[in-house]
């Protein structure tokens, strides 16, 4: 049966808020878009991670579309940050308030995607058999949508319950009266498991590595609060927007004039270092990072709040033996994506929870009852993973992505991803990244990034209709450029020392490269209207 090939002026991947976004803004274009999303609804992220307390880290008015202010207005968040059941909530209303699912197919992965050099437009196939032409190809794919399993032999061999939290079921889960066991203390592992503890008879938690954790201070939202921080919300907007911050704005009613000026730390006394951390882990979240404007560049700023949060966790824990091993060491503090939490270190009083440090014994193997470690299995009802992900390249590698003459996306960034800007790969033409890696990305309040990226998409396709350009592709020379630039900005940060996943250094064989630019929104953002201002400089049409 021959496949009948359908054409559009751009073809999207992935149904999160980025392919949402670009939906919506293609249509408003006039060009016709199709949308492919493997999951059967929107979402993205907060469709597939449904695991116990889950929720976001950034305060819900600000992790939240600002493009259309009735949205914002009209859309209610309950709590600080929203739990998960609430975002995918907003995400189902934006779906549908802005008629988008009509172009989106659910349940279908893209498995292709090719450049054709004849026809100058892209080829791309899916797991349902369609066959697309479009002019563009916009890849939504997401940076963290590629669950990673640990390579402990027998993960397949356990006859309880199993659950990855990055594929959590879509029915409730009860660990009623269960022994649970979980593997992974990042950032989901972290908010899982207070939530987890409650419920099970015991929980005992594998850890490689600590994270640093601080308290999210999460609450209901006040009703006046809210109402007066609205009136401003145009300007609280542009606020996350600018600077070398990462878009996550404050939580004052009136909204800042201009950037904040960062406080180093070798203005301040230990003192009044002390305090501004004090102050910051009293009004929670991840501005933590931020309290000592140069906490992620000099290292004794660094351990200045390593320390800090060693004593917090000290003070919190009673088992002193087990708040040693909740202490990282072995990173700089942020360098890995600071955690925030809601009870972590304190789960650890319950009777019901035990810390099994697999950092000096490796996991050996799961068996069909439990996890062995030392030779010695503990015996679980049901096991979690929340291992991580391949992040940033996995959704787009996992994809047969060719560019100009049949060259494999793969084999192009087989030394680590390359790209301008974030944006484009040379060599693919009229194929965009929304977050890819080389922007801010998974350093930034990612709704910020997104909707800064599918603005410049739509200026860059909307300058090319209107001078009848059919093509555009980024050259080498200024990927180049781009590429040793991003490194040059994440060498002078602590981040290189973390050996996190923004390194690649979760995934076996995968070259540790800092992959997100760390210079912040506003920086970057300058960047890509200064390329704009200057005719697209970097990038050549025809
Ligand atoms: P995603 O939401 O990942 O969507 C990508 C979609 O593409 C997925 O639905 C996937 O199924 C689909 N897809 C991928 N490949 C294919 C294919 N080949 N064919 C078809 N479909 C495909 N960021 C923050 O800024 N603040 C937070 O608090 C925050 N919390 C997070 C919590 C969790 C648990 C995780 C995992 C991430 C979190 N993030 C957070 C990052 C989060 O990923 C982004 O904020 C945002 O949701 C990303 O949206 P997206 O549309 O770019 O990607
Ligand atoms: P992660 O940070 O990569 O954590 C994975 C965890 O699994 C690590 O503790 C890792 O230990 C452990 N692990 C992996 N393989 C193991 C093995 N063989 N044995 C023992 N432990 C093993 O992944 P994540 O927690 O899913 O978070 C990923 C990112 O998603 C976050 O950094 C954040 O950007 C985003 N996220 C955000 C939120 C939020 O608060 N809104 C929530 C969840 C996720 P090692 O460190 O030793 O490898």
């Amino acid at each position: 049966m021959s496949i009948k090939t359908e054409v559009f002026d751009v073809a999207i991947v992935g149904a999160g808020f980025a392919g949402m976004y670009m939906l919506h803004r293609l249509r408003q274009m006039g060009l016709t878009a199709i949308v492919f999303e493997a999951g059967d609804d929107v979402g993205g992220t907060w469709y597939w991670n449904r695991y116990p307390g889950a929720r976001c880290d950034a305060e819900s008015l600000a992790y939240s579309f600002s493009f259309s202010p009735e949205l914002e207005q009209e859309w209610e968040w309950s709590e600080r940050y929203a739990p998960q059941p609430e975002i995918l909530a907003y995400a189902r209303h934006v779906s549908e308030r802005f008629d988008l699912r009509r172009d989106i197919h659910f349940e279908t992965r893209v498995t292709s995607a090719h450049y054709q050099d004849d026809s100058l437009n892209w080829h791309l196939e899916t797991d349902k058999g369609h066959s697309v032409v479009a002019n563009f190809c916009v890849m939504a794919t997401g940076c963290l949508s590629v669950p990673q399993l640990p390579d402990i032999p027998g993960v397949q061999d356990f006859k309880g319950n199993f659950y990855q939290a990055s594929m959590w079921p879509h029915d409730p889960v009860s660990f009623k009266g269960q022994r649970v066991g979980i593997i992974g203390t990042g950032s989901s592992g972290i908010q899982a498991i207070p939530v987890i503890a409650e419920e099970a008879d015991h929980l005992t938690v594998f850890q490689r590595t600590p994270n640093f954790s601080v308290p999210a201070k999460n609450e209901p939202l006040d009703q006046n609060w809210v109402d007066e921080f609205k009136k401003h919300y145009r300007a609280h907007r542009e606020n996350h927007k600018v600077g070398n911050g990462s878009g996550f704005g404050d939580l004052n009613i009136e909204p800042r004039e201009g950037p904040i000026e960062p406080v180093l730390r070798s203005q301040l006394t230990d003192e009044e270092a002390t305090q501004i951390l004090e102050d910051a882990w009293e009004s929670g979240g991840a501005r933590f990072m931020g309290a000592i404007g140069d906490q992620l560049m000099n290292e004794e700023a660094n351990r200045f709040a390593m320390e800090f949060v060693h004593r917090k966790i000290h003070e919190t824990v009673k088992d002193q033996e087990t708040a040693n091993l909740l202490c990282p060491t072995n990173h700089p503090i942020g360098t890995r994506r600071i955690c925030v939490d809601t009870d972590y270190y304190e789960t650890y009083n319950r009777k019901n929870v035990s810390l099994v440090s697999v950092k000096d014994n490796p996991i050996e193997k799961i068996t069909e009852h439990g996890v062995m470690v030392n030779g010695e299995v503990t015996e679980l009802d049901t096991l979690v993973l929340a291992t991580g992900f391949d992040a940033m390249t996995g959704a787009l590698l996992n994809i047969d992505i060719r560019g100009k003459e049949g060259l494999l996306l793969s084999d192009k960034w087989h030394a680590g991803p390359r790209s301008y800007l974030g944006i484009a790969v040379s060599d693919f033409p009229n194929l965009f990244t929304i977050t890819g890696p080389g922007s801010p990305s998974v350093l930034s309040n990612m709704l910020v990034s997104i909707e800064q990226h599918v603005e410049w998409m739509i200026d860059c396709l909307t300058h090319m209709k209107k001078k009848d350009l059919k093509v555009i592709e980024a050259q080498p020379q200024a990927e180049d450029r781009w590429v040793s630039h991003v490194n040059d900005v994440a060498n002078m940060t602590l981040f290189p020392k973390g050996g996190s996943w923004y390194l690649g250094a979760n995934v076996k064989g995968k070259p540790r490269i800092f992959m997100p630019y760390a210079a912040g929104v506003g920086a970057y953002r300058e960047v890509c209207d200064e390329v704009t201002a200057k005719d697209y400089e970097g990038f050549t049409f025809h």
